[in-house]
């Protein structure tokens, strides 16, 4: 195992972007093309070629808005229904407006979209109202195609490098970041102009039912650091308590994934066969909806193919098998499943928190800027509600031209140098210890709490308990816990993130005293939707050192929604017919 190296070197760049997975590539490559005389560095946890949510590539975009079958108005008003509302419009219409341009870029670098036999993008629905998912035939080449750009633009990549905190100067901008090599634990000092996070969801907050550490939904490797370095840097970030919660396949871990199969007549369905929600697009409503069913006694839910033709499951298997899980034909070859004979069980995924699939996030405006200046997010980690795959690419490429702009006119913010020793400290303390706990036991630990008093339905008693618990399991971590080696350093750091997170869940979802958004903000003891108080964002950040929440008004719509229209995912349940 990798022994841990003493050292420290320094850099500076115009632009950091922190996350190579799918938004900081585009954020990285769109900085250098603005400016291409600014120094641009894209620093990466794992290795840039194979990381992130996209590292295995797509089935397609879930959100993609094509002339002539949407319009950015429409889509707007789509995301703004699936989120109760509570949307700044913003940047939500902006993506709308900008992304089929993006399309047409990732259409250039090689990424093939389906079309018609007339040549046209053959967009498939699955959303509730409008039409939006775009399948990608050689979607597992994503990843590559991308990662071609990079090197023809030759960016300047840190593999191997785990962020840990932000700095910031003396009136509160962006500085810089530290960095540890996971391989070695050597610090790096990067002094930026400014800072775009790009680091994914929470992903390892909940854990799976499987009882697996990695077998998250999301990319393991995203365990929630920039969640807590914007937060520590003094960042706000939103809705939090909004979280992220998928259908799944069971023991799998997988989605199911109706988006795939749905267009080709698959469904969602219970025990009994019956299809029970109108629409498999993914929103707090609809896991309500699954949530209910399997307490109804109509329970497991599952999917349901096996009523296709032979010919169309084997079309759907040539997706399904080989791209973003191809490991899922395995799964079932040695479970003995398959969809031609039978539906294949469902259930509930861990808690996590992820914008790209609901809407927590650190917060940022329509030019992806945070509230700290000179730092941006963007993708799963920052507040744009449902913004999946290409609103990670297009949100990336609106934060890396408008930070390449901010750092023409700026310059490098002076820090206190003793934030750097404070940071080694914290970083290496779990190395300076003899014996102690490992941080994989801090980590089952804190996730098991999580799972045992944060998953909804949320209860106000089981909240408070779940707090206590996790500040016990915190102060094991501060004081008992051991790295042997570089590798469990990164374990040790990632911990400490999932705490953070974790923490910021709970405060979050105790601040709002109301039910919303389906299944992901349900509290049995405020089980209403109380516009009167609660018609608003919530902000969460650091204040004097103490975790603080604040209301933030919904900004009037850019697109207005009819009162007839505000409920339309209210309504996913299948009415019985006589
Ligand atoms: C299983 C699955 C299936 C999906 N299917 C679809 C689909 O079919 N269509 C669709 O449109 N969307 C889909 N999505 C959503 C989409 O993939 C994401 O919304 C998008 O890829 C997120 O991009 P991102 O850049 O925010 O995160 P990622 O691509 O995950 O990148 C985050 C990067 O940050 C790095 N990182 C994390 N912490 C640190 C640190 N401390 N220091 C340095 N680097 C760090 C990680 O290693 C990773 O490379 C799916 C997601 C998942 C998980």
């Amino acid at each position: 195992m990798d022994d841990l190296v003493d050292g420290l070197s320094e850099v500076s760049c115009d632009v950091l972007v922190i996350g190579g997975g799918t938004a900081g590539p585009m954020a990285a490559l769109k900085a250098k093309i603005k400016n291409p005389k600014a120094t641009v560095i894209l620093l990466e946890k794992a290795n840039v070629k194979r990381s992130g949510a996209i590292s295995m590539g797509m089935d397609g975009l879930n959100n993609a808005v094509v002339p002539g079958h949407a319009t950015p108005e429409q889509y707007t008003k789509e995301i703004t229904i699936a989120n109760d509302g509570i949307v700044d419009q913003k940047p939500v219409y902006k993506y709308a407006q900008r992304c089929y341009s993006i399309i047409e870029e990732l259409d250039s670098f090689g990424i093939r979209f389906l079309k018609n036999e007339n040549g046209d993008f053959a967009v498939k629905k699955v959303h509730h109202i409008g039409t939006y998912v775009l399948p990608m035939p050689n979607g597992e080449t994503v990843k590559k195609a991308l990662y071609r750009q990079l090197r023809r633009a030759r960016l300047l990549i840190s593999n191997r490098y785990m962020a840990t905190r932000l700095l910031t100067g003396r009136d509160g901008q962006v500085a810089g970041a530290i960095a540890v090599n996971t391989r070695t634990a050597e610090f790096l000092v990067v002094k930026a102009k400014a800072v775009i996070l790009c680091m994914g969801a929470a992903g390892r907050l909940g854990l799976p039912t499987s009882g697996y550490m990695f077998g998250t939904y999301e990319n393991a490797a995203n365990s929630g650091d920039g969640y807590a370095m914007a937060y520590h840097a003094g960042a706000a970030l939103a809705n939090l308590e909004c979280f992220q919660i998928n259908p799944l396949i069971k023991d799998y871990n997988g989605p199911a994934c109706a988006y795939v199969a749905g267009p080709y007549g698959a469904y969602t369905a219970n025990n009994t066969g019956s299809r029970f929600i109108e629409c498999d697009y993914w929103s707090g409503q609809m896991m309500l909806e699954f949530y209910n069913e399997l307490q109804s006694g109509k329970g497991p839910v599952f999917l349901k193919l096996n009523h296709l033709h032979e010919n169309t499951v084997t079309e759907i298997e040539k997706t399904l098998h080989n791209v973003e899980r191809p490991t899922r034909g395995l799964f079932h070859e040695g479970r003995g499943t398959n969809y031609r004979q039978e539906m294949i069980e469902m259930h509930i995924s861990e808690i996590g928190l992820c914008s790209g699939h609901s809407a927590s996030g650190v917060f940022v405006d329509e030019f992806a800027r945070t509230t700290v200046p000179g730092l941006y997010a963007a993708g799963d980690m920052a507040s744009v509600p449902h913004n999946y795959m290409l609103g990670a690419f297009t949100n990336g490429s609106i934060a890396g031209e408008d930070a390449a702009e901010y750092a023409g006119n700026t310059d490098f913010a002076e820090f206190d140098t003793g934030e750097i020793e404070k940071e080694k400290a914290r970083v290496l303390a779990p190395t300076k210890r003899n014996d102690g706990i490992p941080p994989n036991q801090i980590e089952y630990k804190a996730r098991r709490l999580v799972n045992d008093y944060l998953q909804p339905p949320k209860v106000t008693r089981k909240f408070e308990i779940g707090q206590r618990r996790l500040a016990e399991v915190r102060d094991d971590m501060q004081n008992q816990m051991v790295a042997r080696n570089s590798h469990e350093l990164m374990r040790a750091l990632e911990t400490s993130s999932i705490i953070d997170c974790a923490d910021m869940a709970a405060h979050a979802s105790l601040y709002r005293t109301e039910s919303r958004w389906g299944l992901y903000h349900m509290r049995t003891d405020y089980p209403e939707r109380n516009n009167d108080d609660w018609f608003c964002h919530t902000l969460l950040r650091k204040k004097n050192g103490r975790m603080t929440s604040e209301k933030r008004d919904v900004q009037p719509y850019v697109v207005p929604i009819a009162d007839d229209e505000k409920d339309l995912y209210d309504k996913q349940r299948i009415r019985a017919t006589a």
